[in-house]
């Protein structure tokens, strides 16, 4: 008699109630991660994401052998495989912590109802999210549609958990026998870019896996969280927790860093850590919101959006939003963070979207998909709900008529340049005063382009576009 410990994006050993109890019960133990891309409405992983989890696997893989255990890896659909590795290795016990995509969950459902009708006891835990999202009711009984109420009405009352500690000892896993097959290598599944091979960028900033997410949060807590409320809105400087990716992959558990902040301040958080904190309040909104509304990332939110006329990007102007060549710096400068390092500043994704949505009239769509597959935090709620949410469509959405001015943004957000210079070399000679608007500097800029389109006229030409939408 065995144990499965099922790993998904969970990919941690601390704070892992399914890999704890798994250990608790003492029997030889299987943890298997199996890459799915072929269950019905699972969706596959972007470029920057694949980068991303090879790299945590691995590092999972050696923080599980130091504990006498292993990672063993198995692809295909994820039903078949646990039912045949609990043939292989005779396992009566799985475990698992929770998703909360519909795709997911169907899986899960049908791999649970098929371990009750074969006498597998079959568990699963809350250790992804602060609050389950159905467990978050309006007065009404239904699903909240505004962020606000939502993050009170989970913080009245609140019994956030502690985390779990790393257990001390693994289980090791089971004797191999004729019957237990052996795993994928993590190099076969080749999740890493070749050819070319534009990770560098990737590695430079990063250091995906449990050990880099906790040096990323005591690095925040001891760093910028205290001066987070104006410090998360300048690009120029890290003055977020940029735990995004790490959060993404379940590297580190919301309830550990839930926890490290009220170590800290057992009394009472600082205001600026309290809005640190209304940020993860967000991540739990959009998982909410997709627990509710399972194709967020393909319909509108809000249906009447249905009717908007979209129009269909040209090539040329598409590649220019992607490679940072739109000639609006702020926007570029972002574009080409998320192309060099899978990662953009929430203050420009908003302007970057912004301008690709209204200033292109591009659906929202095209974006996501974008962004899907270059960040390395691309998340199956965070991201749709986002780009609904800039364009308008989402639940508690920006209104229509916002639109951001990247010269505005730039001014305001980065007045030394300072963000842009990194970014985009061509415009390193040009002053704090010029870099916002090089067009008009005068100067040669060689290789940086003029701007792709005329800002007051594009901003009407979306407003018209959302008042024919309104009027209809
Ligand atoms: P911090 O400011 O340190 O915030 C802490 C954590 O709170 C983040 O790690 C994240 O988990 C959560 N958070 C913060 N802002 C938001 C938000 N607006 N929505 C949901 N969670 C939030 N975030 C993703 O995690 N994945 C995505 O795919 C994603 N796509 C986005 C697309 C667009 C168009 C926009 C405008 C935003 C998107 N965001 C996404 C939200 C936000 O930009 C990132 O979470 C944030 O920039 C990550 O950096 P950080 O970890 O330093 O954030």
């Amino acid at each position: 008699e065995t144990s499965i410990v099922w790993l998904r994006d969970d990919l941690r050993l601390d704070d892992n109630p399914a890999l704890s109890e798994a250990a608790a019960l003492g029997l030889p133990l299987t943890v298997v991660y199996i890459l799915d891309e072929e269950s019905e409405g699972v969706r596959p992983l972007g470029g920057a994401t694949k980068w991303w989890l090879h790299h945590s696997l691995a590092s999972l893989a050696g923080a599980l052998e130091a504990k006498g255990s292993s990672l063993l890896l198995r692809r295909g659909p994820a039903e078949e495989i646990i039912r045949e590795l609990a043939a292989e290795t005779n396992a009566r016990h799985l475990f698992w912590n929770r998703r909360y995509g519909q795709p997911e969950r169907t899986v899960d459902a049908a791999v649970k109802a098929w371990a009750t009708e074969n006498g597998l006891q079959a568990s699963s835990y809350q250790a992804n999210l602060l609050f389950e999202p159905w467990t978050v009711r309006t007065g009404a009984g239904g699903p909240y549609k505004v962020f606000t109420p939502f993050w009170r009405a989970c913080l009245a009352g609140a019994d956030i958990r502690d985390p779990l500690q790393v257990p001390g000892t693994l289980p090791a896993p089971p004797k191999r026998t004729g019957t237990v097959q052996a795993g994928d290598t993590l190099d076969g599944w080749e999740l890493l870019p070749s050819a070319p091979d534009w990770s560098g960028g990737l590695a430079a900033v990063w250091e995906p896996g449990e050990d880099g997410a906790r040096r990323r949060l005591e690095d925040f807590l001891d760093g910028p969280a205290e001066e987070y409320g104006t410090g998360r809105n300048i690009p120029g400087v890290e003055g977020t927790s940029r735990l995004s990716p790490h959060l993404r992959f379940g590297e580190v558990s919301p309830f550990r860093v839930w926890r490290q902040i009220r170590r800290r301040y057992p009394n009472k958080v600082p205001a600026d850590v309290g809005i640190f904190r209304s940020e993860l309040g967000w991540r739990e909104f959009c998982w909410h919101l997709l627990y509710t509304n399972p194709d967020l990332a393909t319909r509108n939110y809000r249906p009447d959006f249905d009717r908007f006329e979209w129009e269909k990007p040209g090539k040329d102007e598409l590649e220019a939003w992607q490679q940072g060549r739109t000639g609006y710096p702020f926007v570029d400068a972002g574009m080409r963070q998320l192309w060099q390092t899978g990662w953009m500043h929430n203050r420009v994704r908003m302007a970057a979207a912004s301008f690709l949505v209204k200033n292109l009239l591009t659906d929202w769509r095209v974006g996501e998909a974008w962004f899907w597959d270059t960040l390395v935090d691309a998340d199956a709620a965070s991201n749709p709900a986002n780009w609904q949410w800039v364009a308008g469509s989402g639940a508690d959405a920006s209104p229509y008529y916002r639109i951001f001015n990247p010269v505005t943004q730039s001014k305001k957000f980065d007045a030394a340049g300072t963000y842009l210079r990194h970014f985009i070399p061509e415009l390193a000679d040009l002053d704090a005063k010029a870099i916002h608007e090089p067009w008009k500097s005068g100067m040669e800029l060689v290789g940086y382009p003029g701007p792709l389109v005329d800002l007051p006229e594009s901003r009407e030409r979306a407003l018209e576009a959302y008042q024919k939408l309104r009027d209809s």
